[in-house]
């Protein structure tokens, strides 16, 4: 009797493109499936004019785009940014 064994493995990819200033970056999001420019949470802050708390709970609805980096910094993505920020 073959025994098989099925193993999946799921492998998180930032690419990080090229540096735009020492503020932003850009980098691929994966909900966009496009590359845009990706914000540290306390540029988002600003950008928005909120508290870097505001940016932490909108990422936990799931109202903002996201990524992180290898070292776990989160980086939120500006288009999404954007369309909330039209909507609120
Ligand atoms: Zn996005």
């Amino acid at each position: 009797m073959i025994k098989r064994t099925e193993i999946t493995v799921e492998i998180e990819r930032l690419l990080i493109v090229r540096r735009n200033g020492r503020k932003s970056l850009r980098a691929f999001c994966e909900f966009c499936q496009n590359e845009t420019e990706m914000l540290s949470a306390d540029r988002a802050a600003l950008v928005a004019q909120c508290s870097s708390r505001a940016i932490f709970g909108w990422v936990a609805l799931g109202w903002l785009h996201f990524t992180e980096t290898d070292e776990g910094l989160l980086l939120i993505c500006r288009n999404s940014l954007g369309d909330l920020l039209q909507t609120k």
